[in-house]
């Protein structure tokens, strides 16, 4: 386990002018910035708009926005952000296989939205995770499927095959693929998830059905109020306050996962808020 003042989620504009600010503020800051390629701004081929720097590309924007965090003192964590936990006065976090203890929590996530499958949401808990290092061990010695949407399920599904009977993976959207897995590799593209009578999950493909103890599905991104459990929403964006502040003490928001408009000087502008926010708060308990 890791301890930090200010964890901040996400790897884009937002997070980035977060954690700078942060640290000038003198906050111990980590950043967990998932690792997929499908970020925004790694899109755009030409930004014409962002103050200071004419016809960047997105890739080489988000580069000096992260080189300029990390030089200041940011440590970055490449993971996912799984689950935030209020715990006391302060967030238990579940990054990649870490927990990371923090003061206060900044979602810098962007406005991507995962697409749940038709039974996800119904079953989750119930035989189906987001989550192999908190699940994996109720499935030990039985059948799982694995079902992803980018690499980090690979990962994931070497850890559950060292547990289950067999894995059988999945793929949502098409990544890399190790060489030689230690699972199973299917064809079906997954539709449904349902229970079976059993209190097994079917699973349920363009290539047909086929009934698991248990379902895994990994993808780069988690809804807001999965991650922030209460965390009040409007539409599909975050509720904040002028100071960047969410419904929850100590919890702030910043850039796309805001609303609109979805610009990155908006995104760096709400990420500077969200720091002194974050920093005046901390320091005044
Ligand atoms: C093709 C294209 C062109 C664009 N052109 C322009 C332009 O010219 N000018 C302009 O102002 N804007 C432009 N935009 C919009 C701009 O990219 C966004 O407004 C901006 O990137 C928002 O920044 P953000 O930090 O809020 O989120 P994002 O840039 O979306 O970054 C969020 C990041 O957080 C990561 N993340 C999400 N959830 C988690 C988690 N649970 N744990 C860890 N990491 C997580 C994601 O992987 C993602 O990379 C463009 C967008 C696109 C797609």
């Amino acid at each position: 386990m890791s301890n930090c003042d200010l964890l901040i989620i996400g790897s884009g504009p937002a997070a980035w002018s977060c954690a700078l600010t942060a640290r000038q503020r003198g906050l111990n800051v980590i950043v967990a910035a998932a690792q997929s390629d499908s970020g925004w701004l790694q899109r755009a081929e030409r930004i014409d708009n962002y103050p200071g720097m004419p016809q960047v590309s997105g890739r080489e924007l988000l580069r000096v926005f992260r080189q300029q965090a990390e030089n200041a003192g940011a440590q970055v964590i490449p993971a996912l952000a799984r689950q935030v936990s209020p715990l006391g006065g302060s967030f238990m976090t579940l990054v990649g296989n870490d927990v990371i203890e923090s003061q206060a929590v900044v979602l810098a996530t962007g406005a991507a939205r995962p697409r749940l499958l038709p039974g996800e949401e119904e079953l989750l808990g119930q035989g189906v995770s987001w989550c192999g290092t908190c699940d994996g061990m109720f499935y030990r010695g039985r059948e799982v499927a694995v079902l992803s949407a980018w690499h980090g399920g690979v990962e994931e599904a070497v850890f559950l095959s060292g547990l289950a009977s067999r894995v059988d993976y999945y793929t949502l959207s098409p990544h890399h693929q190790m060489d030689e897995p230690p699972y199973v590799c299917c064809e079906g593209r997954p539709q449904a998830l349902s229970a079976a009578e059993d209190g097994r999950i079917t699973l349920s493909t363009d290539k047909g059905g086929r009934a698991y103890d248990g379902v895994f599905i990994f993808r780069p991104a988690v809804a807001p109020d999965s991650l922030v459990p209460g965390l009040e929403l409007e539409g599909p964006f975050i509720r904040v306050d002028r100071r960047m502040g969410t419904n929850l003490p100590r919890v702030y928001a910043c850039g796309d996962c805001t609303g609109h408009p979805l610009q990155i000087a908006k995104a760096a502008g709400e990420g500077n808020i969200a720091a002194i926010s974050a920093a005046e708060d901390i320091q005044n308990t």
